[in-house]
Formats: structure tokens, C-alpha cells, sequence
């Protein structure tokens, strides 16, 4: 395919995205295959002749269209937004385009420096500490999941709590504990499984039974238990915002008790972290000024496509320290002076895609102004959903709604409430998810979407109520 070919397929598929994106509300949301199906339907073996994009795009509406769940879909209200936005897919096709590999400075140096500009300026858009600057000690660095951020930072814990011993020689067994609350994300236990730590590191500290947030009593009695057991206590994840509700730990009051065993304190705020872009939701990041690292993912809520997750250090070094590796054939002038940053020791893995100018493009393409409406669009949507709930004597609110999202459920039996899930889900209107608050069956409902109108959430309560049995 010449260069002058793919100006023409070009525009071919940049019109099916439009195409698709104008048409998805008419859509079930939930993709409505069995097991094996989409399998079943696509050719056993790789064609010998090159075949035509149409070719292609055929068996993309035939086969693959039906067996997608539609993320970008206005009404899609399960798990958590991951928004693509125009802006971000426009970005995203420059970076692959430019197919470059920002594995050192040396091998490009604007996707590091791009990097380093572009997250420091969202780092002052969502009022994080300056700590977390490349013109101090800190710095941040695009990773590509909240997952990865979290695992590089027990790295870098474990790295600092051995002075260096974990890299050369690995963690002496049963040694360490890691902290995070019953509602931590499960990347936490991954985390602590990578790393050698084991599930068995992990302690799940108990929360406020009302708000979902670390009781903090528990988690200073957990450390002084662990240390008087011997243990060394290496990291603490604060969560602002839990997958399950939306719990806000309070990171403020996490701060000291960690900082009093020497431990590394890590805030996960992978979904609502980017709403700090509006000073009325900045609250949520008090205490981070105290913390060692910090993560969210403009890919979920903030218009960027998957995958985007920005990852503040305070002391790069650290980070560097647990996974700097220097191979011969890496070798080169710009490095050895000190004076570049090499992101392949940020991350575990060497490559990195040009991230950056998807997230640089949607950032400057909607302006701190237009990121700040999406945001406060999406708040008002829920708490106008969280007031036809309160509304409605059939259904209860399980938490106070946090920034987008709304957890309820209908009143009386679980299996009530996971039976209109259900034939909600089934009926293609709207998608939503579940989870479990207290022990008990609870609805989530993440609103995000930059296409969601007030409309779809109105439609989206009619389908529930006619659902009711
Ligand atoms: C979504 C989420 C994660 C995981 O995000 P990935 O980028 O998919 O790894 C971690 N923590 C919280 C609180 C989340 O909401």
C-alpha cells in the first residue's frame, strides 16, 4: 500500500469511525454472541493473496460489529468510562503514523520531551504537588494501565525499603506487607504477586461501613501488628476512588501512619483522579502532597484512548533504581551525560509508543475549559440519576454518589436487584454493571461518556423501571 493508497483508505475508515460513532445508540449495547461464535464465523486460515480493505471491513460489520460490547456507546454505564474521543483517535493515528520508539531520549528525543512537558502540565491541571515535577526530585511518565503503575510502584517501595537488595538479589520470603483497603483494586494483589511479595503480603484493611473508606484506626492497628510480628511494612495504596463505589480514602490522614513505618504511600486514582480539573472536585487529592506516588488514567474518564495512565513519581529515583538496566547496544553519548531521561527504566517493559501526542492533541483540542465541562456534565448527569433513585420508593441508594458514579439497588431481595441488571442488560438499551457493597447486591452506574446526553440517562431510568418486576 503506497503512501497515496492509504490517503484514500484512509479517509474510507476515518468515515466508518464516524460512521460508527453516529449510529452506536442504535446499537444494543451488550454484544449478544454466544461463546465461540465470532471464532466460528472468521476464515480458519490467512489468505494466500492479499485481499482488498473491503474485504476487511466486510467481516468487520459481518462477524465483528455483532460481537462487540459498545464502550463508546451513550449509554454504556457498566465498569467504569473508557472514553475515545475524536481528539484522542486523531492523536493516536499521528503517534501511529510516526511509529516511533521512545525507549531512550536518544532514539526520539520529542516523544521523551513531549512526555515530560505534557505531564507536567497536567499534573498542575489536576492540582498535584509540585513534588511530583521533573524540575525537582520527582517526575511523571505515561504507563500503560493503572495496573502497571501500581506494580512499577511497589518496585520502586521495595527497591527503596532494601536499598537496592530487592534488584540484585530478589525479597527474602515472608518479609514484607503491603497495605490497601477491602475495596483496593485487585492490581494491588497482582502487584504484590509480580513483584515475588505473593498474595500473602497483602493486608485488606477494614472501612467505614457507610463511606467505603479505609478506616485509618485499622490500618495504623495492621502496620503495628505486622511490625511487632517482625514484618517491614513497604507500601500503602490510598484509593480515591474504588472500583466498587467510588470511596474516597483519606489520604491525609493515610500519610503519617505509613510515613511512621517508612513505608511508600501510592494513590490509586485511576478513574476519579482526572476530575480534579475542576477546582470544585480537588478535594480529592488532599494529603497527596504527602504521597510517593500517584496514578490516573486519562483513558478511563478524560477523553483519551486506551491506553493513556499518567504515573507521578516524588523521587524518581527510586523508580530509575529498581529498573534502570543499561544493555551495549543502548549505549550512547546523551545518556551517559546525565542530562536526558531514558523512560525503558520508568517501566517494565523496553518499547513505548508516542502516547504522549494522543494525550497532548486531546488536551489541547478541548482546552482546560472544554476538559472541565465534560467533567461537571458527567457529575450533574448522576446526581440528577441519584435524584430519580431517591425518588422512587422501589429503589435505594447504597452510597452517597461520588463525581459520576451512582451505586443503588431496588429494594428488598438481591436477586431482585441482579434480575433487573440483568433484563436491563439484555434488552439493549443501557449497560450496567454490579457489585457488592456490604456483602449486598448493588447497581453501578458510571456516567462519563463525552456522547451521553441527559436524554440517555432518562431513557436509561425507563428501561430500569419497566424492567421492575
Ligand atoms: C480501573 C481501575 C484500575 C485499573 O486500571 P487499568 O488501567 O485498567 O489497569 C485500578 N484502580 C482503580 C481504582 C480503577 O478504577
Amino acid at each position: 500500500m503506497s503512501p497515496e493508497e492509504f490517503r484514500e483508505l484512509g479517509h474510507r475508515v476515518v468515515d466508518w469511525v464516524a460512521d460508527y460513532w453516529s449510529t452506536v445508540d442504535q446499537r444494543p449495547v451488550l454484544a449478544r454472541v454466544q461463546p465461540g461464535e465470532v471464532a466460528a464465523a472468521l476464515p480458519a486460515s490467512l489468505p494466500e493473496k492479499a485481499e482488498p480493505l473491503d474485504a476487511v471491513l466486510a467481516d468487520l460489520d459481518r462477524v465483528l460489529v455483532p460481537g462487540l460490547t459498545h464502550w463508546q456507546h451513550p449509554r454504556f454505564f457498566a465498569y467504569f468510562p473508557a472514553n475515545s474521543s475524536p481528539a484522542g483517535v486523531l492523536g493516536d493515528l499521528l503517534s501511529s503514523g510516526i511509529g516511533a520508539q521512545g525507549m531512550i531520549w536518544a532514539t526520539s528525543p520529542a516523544v521523551t520531551e513531549l512526555e515530560q512537558v505534557v505531564l507536567d502540565q497536567l499534573r498542575e491541571a489536576l492540582g498535584l504537588p509540585e513534588s511530583f515535577a521533573r524540575s525537582g526530585a520527582g517526575g511523571g511518565v505515561i504507563q500503560d494501565t493503572a495496573s502497571t503503575a501500581t506494580f512499577t510502584a511497589l518496585l520502586a517501595a521495595l527497591h527503596r525499603a532494601t536499598d537496592g537488595g530487592a534488584r540484585r538479589a530478589g525479597v527474602p520470603p515472608g518479609r514484607f506487607t503491603v497495605y490497601g483497603s477491602t475495596q483496593a483494586h485487585s492490581s494491588l494483589l497482582k502487584a504484590a504477586m509480580m513483584s515475588g511479595l505473593g498474595e500473602a503480603a497483602v493486608r485488606a484493611v477494614a472501612v467505614d461501613p457507610t463511606t467505603q473508606a479505609m478506616d485509618v484506626a485499622a490500618l495504623r492497628e495492621a502496620m503495628g501488628a505486622d511490625v511487632a510480628a517482625g514484618l517491614t511494612p513497604v507500601m500503602v495504596q490510598a484509593a480515591v476512588g474504588t472500583t466498587s463505589t467510588g470511596a474516597v480514602d483519606p489520604v491525609a490522614e493515610i500519610a503519617p501512619v505509613a510515613q511512621e513505618h517508612g513505608a511508600w504511600l501510592h494513590v490509586d486514582a485511576a478513574w476519579a483522579g482526572v476530575a480534579a480539573v475542576c477546582p470544585e472536585h480537588r478535594w480529592i487529592h488532599d494529603g497527596v502532597e504527602h504521597a510517593d506516588s500517584y496514578v490516573t488514567n486519562p483513558h478511563k474518564w478524560l477523553l483519551t484512548t486506551f491506553d493513556c495512565s499518567a504515573f507521578w513519581v516524588r523521587d524518581r529515583a527510586a523508580l530509575v533504581g529498581a529498573l534502570s538496566i543499561l544493555p551495549e547496544y543502548l549505549r550512547n553519548p546523551a545518556t551517559e551525560s546525565g542530562a536526558v531521561v531514558d523512560y525503558r527504566d520508568w517501566h517494565p517493559q523496553l518499547g513505548r509508543r508516542f502516547r504522549s501526542l494522543k494525550l497532548w492533541t486531546v488536551l489541547r483540542s478541548y482546552g482546560l475549559e472544554g476538559l472541565r465541562a465534560h467533567i461537571t456534565n458527567g457529575v450533574r448527569q448522576a446526581q440528577h440519576f441519584a435524584d430519580l433513585v431517591r425518588a422512587d420508593a422501589r429503589f435505594e441508594m447504597v452510597t452517597d454518589p461520588v463525581l459520576g458514579l451512582v451505586v443503588f439497588r431496588v429494594v428488598g431481595d438481591d436477586q431482585r436487584t441482579m434480575d433487573l441488571m440483568e433484563a436491563v442488560n439484555a434488552g439493549g438499551t443501557a449497560y450496567l454493571s454490579h457489585t457488592k457493597v456490604e456483602g449486598r447486591a448493588a447497581l453501578r452506574m458510571a456516567i462519563g461518556s463525552w456522547q451521553t446526553t441527559d436524554a440517555d440517562i432518562d431513557t436509561t431510568w425507563d428501561a430500569l423501571v419497566s424492567h421492575l418486576s
